[in-house]
């Protein structure tokens, strides 16, 4: 059997003639660079997270980068974030001129640890950036509080949690601004690049738009310093068809992470943790495996597209090697890296590819499958 981390064929058979039409209609009226798709999702995305405007941009990488510019946080600032991130949230910092300073985790969330926020505060820290790992929010009222009392900025990388739910809430309205992905591995991915910047702030919306736009709203308004990072109108028809589908696929992941728990309950491995305040979009299963690259590697052999997210913690990184981390500086971020491994996981994925990943887990450890769970007690509702 060949079950890849995530399936995006599979997604698209599912809703191939609504596709399928969105792309013709953007192919009819040519609008190929932002143009009425783009302006339709970025309502649409904005209503979905509760959040007055939603800015398209080139990928989730420059939605960072773009916000850290349009805040005006440059050099001579620092930016506080984690280490267990993808190594973009660490990228756009260094790029606007700024200082990223790495704080560790809590270990169940393998979020950023609230409590270490305040000792991590300079007179130079600008903005926080939280990142919601795997899909489950950080969590978000500590590090407001300490924002607010600290008069920091607070910039969510949501680029992992379309649609989870802090406190009842979807993410991306919690910050002064909130950074998307539509990669298309992500819960909700285009089929090529994108990127979304929220904000309730309209001036700060038009900010945005103008730097994605070499520095104007309109051609050849060149007013301020631009550049390009606009989101293409093929990817916002796609990213408009498949926006109604996201909650239904978020509720999927969730029934696979359920199905994985009840196989791998009891037998050694760390399972993922949902905190009370949280509702987790699941964007990976993440597990936390005793000999994690033996087991990895042997999942791979039998065509079981597991894979690290991520294997390398980013202050150990060459490309941050001038920031001046070393091993230990971030004791909870290395152990779990040593650890996680994220096994296939998308809203088509089968039971019986569920059971045949748990079943080979088990085979590596030695240990029996679970007798009652071969048969019908987690058929599928
Ligand atoms: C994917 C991702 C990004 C970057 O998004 P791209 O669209 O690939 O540029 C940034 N931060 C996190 C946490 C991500 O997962």
């Amino acid at each position: 059997m060949k079950i890849p981390l995530v399936d995006l064929r599979a997604q698209y058979e599912s809703i191939k003639d609504e596709i399928d039409a969105a792309i013709h209609r953007v192919l009819e009226t040519s609008q190929f660079i932002l143009g009425k798709e783009v302006e339709a999702f970025e309502e649409e995305f904005a209503r979905y997270c509760g959040v007055r405007h939603a800015v398209g941009v080139s990928s989730g990488t420059s939605a960072l980068y773009l916000a850290l510019l349009a805040l005006g946080i440059g050099p001579g600032d620092e930016v506080i974030t984690v280490s267990q991130t993808f190594v973009a949230t660490i990228e756009a910092i260094l790029w606007v001129g700024a200082r990223p300073r790495l704080v560790d985790i809590e270990e169940k969330t393998y979020n950023l640890d609230p409590s270490l926020l305040e000792s991590a505060v300079t007179k130079k820290t600008k903005a926080i950036i939280p990142v919601h790992l795997y899909g489950h929010p950080a969590d978000m009222d500590p590090i407001l509080e300490i924002a607010r009392k600290r008069n920091l900025t607070v910039i969510e990388d949501a680029c992992q949690a379309h649609g989870a739910l802090y406190k009842g809430k979807r993410v991306g309205g919690f910050g002064r601004v909130a950074c998307f992905s539509f990669y298309p591995g992500k819960n909700l991915g285009a089929y090529g690049e994108g990127g979304a910047v929220m904000t309730n702030d309209a001036g700060l919306a038009v900010q945005i738009r103008k730097l994605r736009n070499h520095g104007g709203l309109s051609k050849y308004s060149h007013e301020i310093l631009g550049m390009n990072a606009r989101l293409e109108g093929i990817q916002g028809a796609i990213l408009r068809t498949k926006l109604p589908y996201l909650d239904r696929w978020n509720e999927l992941r969730r029934r696979h992470a359920e199905e994985y728990n009840s196989f791998f309950k009891g037998r050694g491995l760390g399972l993922p943790y949902e905190a009370p305040y949280a509702k987790s979009a699941y964007h990976l299963y993440v597990l936390r495996a005793p000999r994690r690259d033996e087991l990895n590697a042997t999942l791979n052999e039998q065509g079981v597209g597991s894979l690290v997210h991520y294997p390398t913690p980013n202050h150990l990184l060459p490309c941050f090697k001038g920031l001046g981390y070393k091993i230990g500086d971030l004791p909870v971020t290395e152990k779990v890296c040593k650890e996680v491994l994220s096994l296939p996981l998308y809203p088509e994925l089968k039971l019986d590819q569920i059971r045949f990943i748990a079943e080979k887990t088990q085979d590596f450890y030695g240990q029996k499958a679970r007798s009652a769970l071969r048969g019908k007690t987690l058929s599928r509702r």
